[in-house]
């Protein structure tokens, strides 16, 4: 199942961007320095959302550690993440991820 914890409401962008960061394996392959761009980008007034790949039964540690930095967070239940977070109606500019294919595919490359 999805779940998406903490979005914002819908705001104009105008400079600031819209950042998909991956939670396993890249934000807790360096949670210091990931933690540090998060904060680094949140006083520039972009704003970051973690979007993982796991289903709500698994979103809770990653609930935790988005509340610590302050940000959102989507679990995506293995659907593809730029459709999952289009249908939240938010579009990400810069996507960071140790697997990028799951922006587009879901778990069966489709
Ligand atoms: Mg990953």
């Amino acid at each position: 199942m999805q779940a998406a914890h903490k979005i914002p409401d819908w705001a104009p962008k105008g400079d600031t961007k819209d950042v998909g960061l991956d939670y396993d394996d890249t934000y807790t392959a360096a949670p210091g320095p990931f933690g540090e761009m998060v904060r680094a980008m949140q006083r520039e007034g972009h704003r970051v959302y973690f979007v993982t790949y796991r289903g709500a039964d698994e979103f809770g540690p990653v609930i935790k550690v988005a509340d610590m930095l302050g940000i959102a967070a989507v679990a995506t239940d293995g659907a593809p993440k730029m459709r999952t977070m289009d249908n939240l109606g938010v579009s990400i500019d810069i996507w960071i991820d140790d697997m990028p294919e799951l922006i587009f595919e879901d778990q069966s490359g489709v």
